[in-house]
Parts: structure tokens; sequence; C-alpha cells
């Protein structure tokens, strides 16, 4: 890393003492700007790293609600307002056990360049609480989201601060935060959350738009050499909402969609993935992904161990940070992986990218891979605002040209900063100068 970034770099780190997904956020962001700050001694003398790194505003919060025996239950929330140069905050709710502050810290600091990268007024923000939705009753749910509602309102707003969803948060939580929001403003702000339902402002395609979008990106990457997801044995890794749809459209790409995981296993089914029946056991009923090797003849249900054994010509890790190490990057490679696609944030592990990169296999960061989700919530947007609903083919075009947009900006910025091919180069720098440039014009901010 060059020595005046890794002087700040430090400098970030020990302000923000034991949040390594931050502190790992940071490190790689850093390791591509060295030669953006030879090009540009203007962001150094504004110092806008260094502000880069420091929310705007933090918001911690305690969330007491009542379970189904009639005990007080206290969770945390927090909503991080990461940056405002280019729009009002903007990204999801996470609700699993694991949030903390330095979890959120990360996803929002990544959402900043995500969102930059989309082309849509829209800054960077992220929230959560380590609330489990799972096993909970749907009544304990909507206590939960009224509960967390009933703080988060005053900092968010269309043009504020407009959250969505994330892990544990989908359709049935949206709607229990957005009911309460209306409640208590008297408002009908369609545009102060995305990801809600169709009856009620939501878009056709954000369900789908995250994993649909990975699968554009990656498609365009193995463009570049003359290849595409027909034919390839993809390995997909969680079973929730970005995994499913990854599924699903590589699958209309002509691709074999042979094994995916939860935190539990993961199955495998060399016939290719039922989406109908892996949709019906994890969005109707809320199974285990276990109880699809039940239902499906020729599935294999494999408890633990990691889904990446199953060896691919193209992996999608779609459930969480860190999920994939350099071992497992390592045995992918020794199978002759050709693309990785990160429909999840920070899913691959520094080693592993590593790996990749070193053999040459194509590697879409996260930050621009998965943009697909909040760019069709910044659509979503649109539509809200202007009181209007559009087709699925409609929306579906515009997140095409989106995400081939996206790569496109990607490939050319690491070709023009001498690293031809370096997908999380390129990223980390398109994305970076839009809001280093927004920020420098917005005066000491
Ligand atoms: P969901 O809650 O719908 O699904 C998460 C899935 O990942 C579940 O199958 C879950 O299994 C699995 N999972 C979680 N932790 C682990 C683990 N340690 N090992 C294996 N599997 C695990 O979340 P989403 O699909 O919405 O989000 C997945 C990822 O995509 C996250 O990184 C999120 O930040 C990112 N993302 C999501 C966007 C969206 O629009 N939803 C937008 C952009 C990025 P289990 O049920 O066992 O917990």
């Amino acid at each position: 890393m060059d020595a005046r970034l890794a002087a700040i770099r430090d400098t970030v780190l020990a302000r923000n003492p034991g949040e390594g997904e931050f502190h790992q956020a940071i490190t790689e962001v850093f390791e591509s700007l060295g030669p953006v700050h030879d090009r540009h001694p203007e962001f150094l003398h504004g110092a806008v790293l260094e502000r880069l790194c420091e929310p705007e505003r933090q918001i911690i919060f305690r969330v007491p609600w009542t379970d189904d025996q009639g005990q007080v239950q206290i969770n945390r929330g927090f909503r991080v307002e990461f940056n405002s140069a280019l729009g009002p905050y903007k990204g999801g709710l996470r609700f699993h056990p694991s949030v903390n502050l330095g979890i959120v810290k990360f996803l929002g600091y990544e959402q900043i360049f995500k969102n930059a990268l989309t082309g849509m007024p829209i800054g960077g923000g992220k929230g959560g609480s380590d609330f489990d939705p799972r096993g909970r009753s749907d009544g304990e749910v909507m206590r939960f989201c009224q509960s967390f509602m009933t703080e988060l309102y005053r900092h968010i707003g269309e043009y504020t601060d407009v959250p969505a969803g994330d892990i544990g948060v989908g359709g049935r939580e949206i709607g229990y935060l957005f009911g309460q929001y209306k409640r208590i403003t008297n408002r009908y702000e369609s545009g102060v959350l995305t990801g809600k339902g169709i009856s009620w402002g939501g878009s056709l395609v954000r369900p789908e738009a995250t994993g649909f979008g990975t699968v554009i990106f990656t498609n365009e990457m193995l463009k570049t050499r003359g290849l595409s997801f027909d034919g390839q044995r993809v390995v997909v890794s969680g079973s929730g909402n970005v995994a499913i749809n990854a599924i699903a459209k590589a699958q209309t790409f002509g691709a074999t969609v042979v094994a995916c995981s939860d935190s539990s296993g993961y199955i495998v089914d060399e016939a290719g993935i039922d989406v109908p029946l892996l949709k019906e056991i994890k969005e109707v009923e809320r199974a285990r992904l276990k109880e699809y090797s039940v239902r499906r003849p020729g599935a294999r249900y494999v408890e633990g161990g990691s889904v990446w054994d199953a060896g691919a010509t193209v992996a999608l890790p779609c459930a969480t940070q860190n999920e994939l190490d350099g071992g497992a990057a390592a045995a992918l490679v020794r199978g002759g992986v050709l693309a990785v696609g990160e429909g999840a944030n920070m899913p691959c592990m520094p080693d592993a990218v590593a790996a990749f990169q070193a053999d040459g296999v194509l590697f879409g960061p996260g930050k621009a891979a998965n943009a697909g989700g909040v760019a069709t919530s910044a659509l979503e947007m649109q539509q809200n605002a202007s009181r209007d609903s559009w087709s699925f083919e409609h929306t579906e075009n515009r997140l095409t040209d989106i995400m081939v947009g996206i790569h496109d900006a990607c490939a050319a910025t690491a070709e023009e900063y001498g690293s031809p091919g370096d997908y999380v180069l390129g990223a980390n720098i398109a994305g970076f100068v839009k809001v280093a440039d927004a920020m420098l014009a917005q005066g000491l901010i």
C-alpha cells in the first residue's frame, strides 16, 4: 500500500478499535487508491479519505419488545449514516445475531462506493439489529419491527435516509416497518423505504434484482473472454433472497446450478436445482435447506462442510461476509473455476481474492457485482416520486443496462489506471473518484 495512504489507514484503524470487518473493508479500498492520489493531490490536501472513513452520523438505540411468552426482550438497533455527498443515505437493514457496530460500518462504507457506481443519486448508509428473526413467530417479528421503527422513524425520510432489506429483512419485515412509520408520522411517504410490496409502492424486479444483477455482471466478465453462463457448472452459497434469484437467473442463462447452502450445511443436486421447490421451502415455509434433499429425488444434503467442495466453473458467494477463505479458493482454482461474482458483501477473504487474482480468475467484487439491488431500490424511489409503476420487462431492462454500465466502468477504470481486468481496483477507483469530487465541490463537509 502507498505509504501516505498506509499512514491514514493506521490512524483510521486506531480510531475504530475492535471493528475487524470495518478494518478489512478500509484496507481493501486503500490498497487500490495509490494511483488516484498521484493524479489527484487535491484529494490528499482536502483530507477526503479521512473524512470518508468517518460516518456523518452513527445512531445506536434500545429496542424493547415482548415475546410470545410475555417476556421482555431487549435488542440493540443501529443506523450508520455514512456519506450523503451524492444523495440521501441509502442502504439496507440487517437483522442477525452477529450484527454489531463494526459490521454495520463495514457495510455502510462499502455502500458509499457501490451506490456511486450505480450512477444513481444515492449516498451510503446501513443499519440493523442483533435481533434474530429465525424461529420467531410473525407476531414477534411484527412487535420487534414496530419497536425498532418507533426510534428509527425520527432519523429517516425520503430526502434524508432510505433503508431497505438485507439479511433477515425481506418483504414481511419491510411491511411491518413501513406500517409503523406511516402510523407514527401520519404520512404516506412511499419513498422512505424500498423493497415494499407491489400493491403499496414496491417495484417489480426489486426482489430479484441483487441475484439477477450479480449474474448479469458475472456474465459480462465472462464475455470478455468469449464465454458466457451457457453450459457452466455453478455453485452458489446461501439460499436466501440473493442466492435464490442468482440461481434462477444463472439457469435462464443456460447454466446448471448444482449446489447451494445455509448456515447448517449444503445440498448438491447434479440435475440442477429446482427453483420453485427451493422457493417453496425457503420463502413460503421458512424451513431449513435440508428439507430440499428430503423432497427432491437424487439430491443429497451435507451437514456442515463447505459448499465450495461441490466444484464449479462459476462460483457465486451469496451468503455473508468472510464465508470463502483461501483454502476454499485454492480448491476452486484447482477445480478449474473461471469466474467468481460476489452476490454477498465481502464474502471472499483477502487471501481468497488474492488466490483468484493470482490465477487469472475473473473476480467481481460485491460493491460492483451486487449493486443491482440498490440500483433497483433507486428505481423504486423514482417510481414512488412520479407515482408510477413500471412493467417487469421495462424495469429488468433498466437493471440490465445499469449492470452492464457498472461492468464497463470498472473495466475501463482498471484499464485507465494500468491494471486491465482488475475489477477490484476498477470498482474502488471509479466509486471513490465520484464521491471525492462531490465532497470537494461541497466544501468542508
Ligand atoms: P437472506 O437473509 O435472504 O439470506 C441469507 C442466506 O445466507 C441464508 O440462506 C442464510 O442461511 C445464509 N447464511 C448466513 N450466514 C451464513 C453462513 N455463515 N454460512 C452459510 N450460509 C449463511 O439475506 P440476503 O440474501 O438478502 O443477503 C445475502 C448477502 O447479500 C448479504 O451479504 C447481504 O449483505 C448481501 N446483499 C443483499 C442485498 C439484498 O438486496 N437483499 C443487496 C446487496 C447485497 P441461514 O438461514 O442458515 O442463516
